[in-house]
């Protein structure tokens, strides 16, 4: 990748600091975009979880009813009835739970870098894809509102209730419209899908990027339309370029070095925001925090390792009520225990949510408080509420301005619009009482998960302990995680004794 192509549309739009930091290396990208949070893809894998198992057991349910009518001469219409209606739901739920495994491969967590010479996708699927801005073409990047016909849980649920309640007469459809966005490139000829989403949170991403990348490709960096807050902006008497005021009598002037006078109220104003800057070194400190988190692939990896104790936790509980099953048949309180892995499946999808906190964070940062770019090369960045001038903060630094007193982050953000997220709030306590918030309910919501973790573990301990006492050993760990140690409660048995590993299946029907 050269990144020293003359193409002047395509020049990297930093906003203007001292010509030392300009020209970024190709390392450093010019923006950084959350495309996809990875709130789709967690919701996609915990539904796949909750349904793949329960869907194969009705599946070997079917084919046991099979067995069954061949072996007992069971009347065919009848048999061909059960098994259908015992089939039928294996297949709705097996195919739910595998179109929502694909989802969350495709909607996976991905960020879209942008650089001076084209952007690359990291994370998602199309993880590692670079398109040169020369590739692009009209128009350029777009999202596609549209919906798709989608088998969802809840109208599964009322195809059958309705399908035994009216005998057929009134059924309702097990699919319903679901909304979904879509964004693609135009490359080289042909449309690619970068991302998809159902969620808005995510589409508000997308739809920055597209407006992002047809900026850039169009070297549209500058916003045109007038400021939200109108404000005096002090302007230097000798070349017209515009003051950043200061607490002193008077500014040198950025481009011809004439002195500004500061009008009193103005300098007031500049020792106020200054202050107060001071003051919120904690913000400062937390909002780099953010912009500097780890990027989507590790997202990714959280998910991936959550999933797997979802999907675990059937084989492992279900494996364990199988060998007692097989051991004295068939209880009441078996079937109870089938349900159990629903708690991993619930723990697994709070620990994974949590994760996406500070993804979320970074999204509302960058889409809310972006500065806007100079009006031309050499000038400051400006106030995204008033488009004053600001001071000196580097990329990514947080920058007040000194005439309205917003907070505004520079260059993080390349779309010369002004839409309301980005001109609606004054500094980034909402945003960031947003994130504490969001925090704190998946704290609480992790610790409900990891008691409902707990509870799986005991309950399958207590159900181990407590039916089979004549058992030669039990399992001393029944779930990969968290580090529990279900107490051994019957005094003869050798503890340390390997638990005997259950056939990791759907129970067999006997
Ligand atoms: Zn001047
Ligand atoms: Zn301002």
């Amino acid at each position: 990748m050269t990144p020293s192509l003359p193409h002047p549309p395509l020049q990297p739009t930093v906003p203007t600091v001292p010509s030392a930091q300009l020209a970024p290396p190709a390392a450093t990208p010019l923006a950084r975009l959350p495309l996809q949070i990875g709130t789709t893809a967690t919701w996609s894998a915990a539904r796949a979880a909750v349904a793949l198992f329960p869907g194969l057991a009705f599946l070997g349910g079917a084919v046991y009813c099979v067995i069954n009518a061949v072996q007992k001469d069971v009347p065919p219409i009848a048999a061909v009835m059960l098994t259908a209606m015992v089939a039928l739901p294996g297949v709705m739920l097996t195919v739910y739970a595998v179109t929502h495994l694909i989802a969350a491969v495709k909607t996976r967590a991905s960020d879209l870098l942008l650089y001076p010479d084209g952007i690359l996708v990291d994370g998602g699927y199309l993880h590692g894809h670079r398109i040169g801005w020369r590739e692009l073409q009209p128009p350029f990047a777009q999202i596609e509102d549209t919906s798709a016909r989608r088998l969802t849980l809840w109208r599964i649920f009322l195809f059958f209730v309705t399908l035994l309640l009216t005998k057929g007469r009134r059924i309702y459809s097990p699919v319903e419209p679901v909304r979904i966005w879509r964004l693609h490139v135009w490359q080289a000829g042909q449309k690619r899908l970068v991302a998809e989403t159902e969620r808005p949170i995510e589409r508000d991403s997308m739809a920055a990027a597209a407006a992002s990348m047809q900026a850039v490709v169009q070297g549209q960096r500058y916003v045109e339309q007038a400021p939200v807050i109108a404000q005096q902006i002090l302007v230097c008497h000798a070349c017209g370029g515009p003051a950043v005021p200061d607490d002193a009598p008077a500014v040198t002037c950025a481009y011809c070095r004439t002195a500004i006078p500061m009008p009193p109220q103005l300098r007031q104003q500049a020792a106020g925001v200054k202050a107060m800057a001071q003051s919120r070194e904690t913000t400062a400190k937390m909002i780099a925090k953010l912009r500097d988190q780890p990027r989507a692939t590790r997202s990714n990896g959280w998910l991936l390792v959550f999933t797997l104790l979802m999907f675990a936790a059937w084989p492992v509980g279900w494996g364990i009520i199988a060998y007692r099953v097989l051991g004295d048949g068939f209880q009441l309180l078996d079937a109870l225990f089938l349900a159990l892995p629903l708690a991993a499946v619930l723990g697994g999808f709070f620990l994974a949510r949590g994760r996406l906190a500070d993804r979320g964070a970074l999204q509302m940062l960058t889409l809310g408080f972006g500065a806007l770019a100079p009006r031309r090369d050499g000038e400051p960045s400006r106030c995204r509420r008033c488009q004053g001038p600001l001071p000196h903060a580097g990329t990514g630094g947080v920058a007040p301005c000194a005439y309205c007193g917003a907070e505004n982050i520079i260059g993080l953000d390349l779309r010369p619009g002004l839409d309301p997220a980005r001109t609606d709030q004054h500094t980034f306590d909402a945003a960031l009482k947003t994130r504490a918030k969001e925090k704190l309910l998946w704290a609480v919501l992790t610790g409900v998960a990891v008691i409902a973790l707990l509870g799986w573990a005991a309950g399958t301990a207590f159900y181990i302990v407590g039916q089979d006492d004549d058992a030669p050993a039990k399992p001393a760990k029944v779930v990969p995680t968290p580090p529990v140690a279900p107490a051994p409660r019957a005094p003869a048995a050798p503890p340390a004794t390997p638990a005997p590993r259950s056939p990791a299946k759907p129970p067999a029907h006997r």
